[in-house]
């Protein structure tokens, strides 16, 4: 195992979710997430995020309109600004 940084978790968290990740790098992720309170509120936010698209994709009700453009913003913005 190796340590990342959240520059590193961050950037895979994508596949990590979509669990397109080896065993080992899904690990590291894993682990840093478990010891990082800073990663946690993007973890969280994207989680919902996605579980939120997930619910969209089957047609079932998904939360209220506002929140989902106001994620998607939060979103996009982190994408933009380098850390
Ligand atoms: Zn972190």
């Amino acid at each position: 195992m190796s340590d990342i940084d959240c520059k590193e978790a961050l950037k895979k968290l994508y596949e990590y979710l979509d669990g397109e990740l080896s065993p080992t790098d899904a690990r590291d992720i894993e682990h840093h997430l478990e010891i990082c309170a800073a990663c946690y509120p993007e973890v969280r936010l994207t989680t919902e995020y996605r579980e939120a698209l997930r619910r969209a994709a089957q047609g079932q009700p998904c939360c209220p309109e506002g929140l989902r453009h106001r994620i998607a913003h939060i979103i996009e913005k982190e994408r933009r600004t380098p850390p």
